[in-house]
């Protein structure tokens, strides 16, 4: 799977399933996503890579 954040400034890739996926309802989710929720996966780090453009 690979993604970036909204403006593409950071981008990551991790070649594994989820090893948990999980709905956050708290305020700050609903906040950040500006939705009724926060949808999350976790994965193994050493499955994972993350690039920024930003630095
Ligand atoms: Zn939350």
């Amino acid at each position: 799977m690979k993604g970036s954040c909204a403006c593409g400034g950071i981008r990551y890739e991790f070649n594994d399933r989820f090893l948990i996926a999980n709905h956050c309802h708290c305020s700050i989710c609903r906040k950040v996503h500006g939705a009724a929720l926060g949808t999350f996966g976790h994965a193994l780090k050493q499955n994972h890579f993350a690039e920024s453009s930003l630095v």
